[in-house]
């Protein structure tokens, strides 16, 4: 690789790394000379396609060039960094290259803003189209959509992309306005709105019509600011939740800020990254997403922040006791999926064993049913204690998360 293009990789790779709205970045590790091979900390993340299946992608920004001033940003014009950016034919080399070599299986690109945003729109869908009709490029691409960009353009990219994100960066129009001042939330809703509708259009053509050309077959995404500016987690999750009504988005994607600047309008530099917080939104999110639960049920005007010492499930679970125990044995699959310690596909294989018979604690392991989490709610439990409070309760599980979970508390934090 020519020195000047792998210096460009080094600068866009590492800031490419702030942008969680594909699934996780690179880590870093060198080579002592005992081993072999080495990891470092640019360019190739992970992100899960629709079937499940991780894929390898070069994770780059065009640029970090930009016109913008967004007080969260390191790429903000203000920021005294190395500025770089490729031309259209050197991503797609590297992309190209990466991908014969067996490096990656796709290709995750985001972008300052150049000039104006149907100018970098333009050549982010140059890219994808060159890779896709030249190269006859298979692999997975994930575009950025750039907020203000013109239909067309919106268009043109969802025809190569397999996945457009348009990023609201922070959750309301009142942070919008005190972070990113040349930023308008309509510029982020307006594509956000023409490609959920293009897309529902696209695929009701292709029932009818086998030769449409796919459009975004894995949907859109977005990705927002958490910790950078005062929403409570409540707001947070609703305005996740309108997403996924109005615009049926994939995913949302939290991302904890990691203070860059000192600006009074922030956290101080040195503010730990609320990696925790970030993490029960996740699991919350999860609960939204596949547990048929509602954001007031998970985060209620009384509960405005989700509890940092227990998942939101488990949360929910002890402000509704009134609701349990529950019995397994004749429950609806609704109830048992609310059971903290009962997974979906735990509830689902119970719905299936109890009518061979009768529900035990020792099936229920058996299953993979975290039993000692799952028996404060449950009737199968002998030992069902009723005298117990919910605070008592809450004590008892926070204790074996103590001895258990405790040590593990990562990014990588255990979901339920
Ligand atoms: S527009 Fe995007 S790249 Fe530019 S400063 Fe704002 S967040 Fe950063």
């Amino acid at each position: 690789m020519r020195e000047r293009t792998l210096e460009k990789l080094e600068i866009l790779a590492d800031a490419a790394k702030y942008d969680v709205s594909c699934s996780s970045s690179g880590s870093k590790r060198g080579n002592a000379g005992k081993s072999i091979g080495n990891t470092t900390g640019m360019g190739i993340c992970h992100a899960y396609t629709e079937d499940g299946r991780c894929v390898s992608l070069l994770k780059i920004l065009l640029t970090n060039h930009c016109i913008f001033d967004c007080a969260y940003c390191v790429s903000r014009k203000s920021n005294d960094v190395k500025r770089a950016a490729f031309t259209v034919d050197e991503v797609v080399e590297l992309t190209i290259g990466f991908y014969r070599r067996n490096y990656i299986e796709g290709l995750f690109l985001s972008s300052g803003i150049f000039k104006n945003a149907d100018y970098t729109m333009e050549r982010l869908v140059m890219i994808a189209r060159k890779l896709r009709t030249e190269h006859r490029f298979n692999g997975y691409i994930h575009l950025k959509a750039i907020p203000g960009a013109s239909e067309e353009l919106m268009k043109a990219a969802g025809l190569y992309a397999d996945r457009l994100s348009v990023n609201v960066e922070m959750p309301t129009k009142e942070s919008l306005k005190l972070l990113a001042p040349d930023k308008n939330q309509e510029d982020v809703l307006t594509p956000m709105q023409y490609l959920s509708k293009e897309i529902v259009r696209q695929r009701e053509e292709k029932r009818k019509f086998t030769h449409t050309p796919a459009f975004a077959p894995a949907g859109q995404s977005t990705q927002m600011v958490i910790g950078a500016s005062p929403e409570t987690d409540r707001q947070i999750l609703h305005i996740a939740a309108h997403f996924y009504r109005s615009y049926s988005l994939k995913r949302v994607y939290y991302s904890g800020y990691i203070p860059v600047s000192t600006d009074n309008r922030l956290p101080a530099p040195g503010t730990p990254v609320p990696m925790l917080r970030e993490n029960r939104l996740y699991q919350a999110d999860w609960l939204l997403r596949f547990y048929g639960f509602q954001p007031q049920e998970i985060v209620p005007p009384e509960h405005p922040l989700l509890d940092m010492e227990i998942d939101p499930k488990l949360s929910w679970a002890l402000r509704n006791m009134h609701l349990f125990p529950v019995h397994l044995q004749t429950a609806d699959l609704e109830q048992i999926i609310r059971v903290p310690g009962i997974g979906i596909q735990s509830a689902h294989r119970i719905v299936a064993a109890r009518r061979f018979g009768k529900i035990s604690l020792d099936l229920l392991r058996k299953i993979g049913v975290a039993v000692e989490r799952a028996r404060y709610f449950i009737a199968e439990d002998p030992s069902f204690r009723k005298d117990l409070s919910d605070l008592q309760i809450r004590q008892q599980i926070i204790s074996l998360q103590q001895s258990k979970y405790a040590p593990n508390f990562s990014p990588q934090l255990k979901l339920f």
